[in-house]
């Protein structure tokens, strides 16, 4: 075997060299000890089943209704996998409520592709040793050792360390577990017969169709997810490992073809995180929305609303005004047009002649406490006169703040503003320093 690229963090790095060189590798698998290295259970699943179907295909009519069922069926059993094992077991991206975990397990019993706990502890060595010879299915092997060659013959290394001790604590992963074989024959065949053989008396049919076909597009779609996802399309966010993005890889494996996406961030539930990206698995999973991911949904919404937020010119911080003393704002608005509303000193002079009530409402309070007539002494002003009025901000009265907030100092617009880490302790939770006794006296300019 040749070694594989390695492009890992150091830590990583040294342990992978490390491991490779202090342990040795089972011999390759030739004719002669083939009978002995190869795994004859997963060889008979992946020759006994598409040899079946073929067959079945061949002599077995397809009625509309057990094709619609398989369809279904296929959905319901992939998504076990995707949205189960791997991206709620193996990487943990979202919380699950207990009915969702056994139904999710329960539909992964019926993909055949080992219990949650086996798989998720090679997924997991996967994502964290990627194209070295520690990950179970190195994409650096070539594209059909990722897709079945690895599962055909006995492992020729142990699958690099990674922690599933999490895992042995659940509960629902414990159940599956325990119960593997009866799960995987009931949701394998027993349900895909049943079920068409009850509605439309098609039990041939759906354990053609429903049973064995559909495992097979199962099998060969969530293993595109090994070879596919690490061999066609781009690598838009980390070119240095062999996971790739692509639109067909997505239509063949439930969405899990954003995978360049999800080596980068893979505690995150979504592989496609564009809305027009291919990706029912986050559908899957929106449906049935969790605490955590409404936040992570709200985070989305902050995001767009910081962004709308920063294309717009907003008043002065009141940290970054002077603060003006009763008398010194009597004093001074004799000289120019100055009105105290909510305790924010407003320089009007550009505004007295454009007021739409009239300049002498304006000019009558020069100099005084103009907030209750604002707010509705004299006229309940809109909210755009309020947003108006907070950019021709430029003092900050004495003591004049309220310390908590008040809709009387927060413009409507600004209600919500999205707040970021500088700008809490300031803006108008502010209003502590002005009553602060060394504060600064400003003189207006
Ligand atoms: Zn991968
Ligand atoms: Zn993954």
């Amino acid at each position: 075997m040749n070694a594989a690229p390695l492009h890992k963090s150091p830590e990583v790095e040294s342990f992978v060299s490390h491991t490779l060189k202090s342990t040795k590798p089972l011999p390759p698998v030739t004719w002669a000890n083939a009978a002995s290295e190869l795994n004859w259970l997963n060889v008979a699943i992946l020759t006994v089943v598409p040899a079946i179907s073929v067959a079945g295909i061949w002599c077995t009519t397809l009625r509309w209704e057990t094709a619609l069922f398989s369809v279904v069926y296929y959905y319901i059993t992939g998504l076990g996998v995707t949205a189960g094992y791997h991206r709620l077991w193996a990487h943990r991206s979202y919380n699950a409520s207990t009915f969702l975990q056994y139904f999710l397990a329960v539909a992964g019993a019926g993909a055949v592709q080992g219990s949650i706990k086996w798989w998720s502890r090679g997924h997991r060595a996967h994502h964290r040793y990627t194209d070295t010879e520690l990950d179970p299915y190195n994409a650096g092997e070539g594209f059909w050792w990722s897709h079945v060659g690895w599962m055909l013959i006995k492992p020729r290394r142990k699958p690099g360390v990674a922690d599933v001790s999490d895992l042995s604590k659940n509960a629902v992963v414990r159940w599956q577990h325990r119960y593997y074989l009866l799960l995987l024959l009931g949701m394998t065949f027993a349900i895909p017969t049943a079920v068409p053989w009850l509605g439309w008396g098609d039990a041939r049919g759906g354990c053609v169709y429903g049973g064995f076909v559909r495992l097979l597009v199962v099998h060969h779609s969530t293993f595109c997810v090994n070879s596919l996802a690490h061999w066609l399309g781009d690598a838009p966010f980390d070119d240095k490992h062999s996971p790739r993005d692509h639109l067909v890889t997505a239509l063949c494996t439930i969405g899990e073809g954003y995978h360049n996406f999800h080596h980068q961030f893979p505690m995150d539930y979504r592989n496609a995180f564009k809305w027009y990206q291919y990706d029912p698995t986050k559908w899957f999973i929106w449906v049935f929305p969790d605490n955590e991911v409404r936040k992570g949904q709200l985070t989305m919404e902050l995001k767009r609303m910081h962004e709308a937020q920063e294309k717009l010119v907003w008043p002065q911080d009141s940290n970054d005004l002077p603060v003006v003393s009763w008398a010194s704002y009597v004093e001074q608005s004799a000289e120019w047009p100055l009105i105290l509303v909510a305790g924010f000193i407003h320089d009007v002079a550009s505004f007295v002649d454009e007021h739409p009530g009239g300049a002498r409402y304006i000019v009558k309070y020069i100099g005084k406490d103009a907030t209750t007539a604002f707010f509705g002494g004299v006229y309940a002003h809109s909210n755009a006169a309020h947003n108006l009025l907070a950019m021709k901000r430029v003092g900050v009265l004495h003591g004049g703040i309220p310390r908590a907030v008040d809709d009387r100092v927060v413009p409507p617009s600004q209600r919500l503003r999205v707040v970021r880490y500088a700008e809490l302790g300031s803006a108008y939770s502010s209003s502590t320093a002005c009553s602060d006794q060394d504060d600064k006296e400003g003189m207006l300019e």
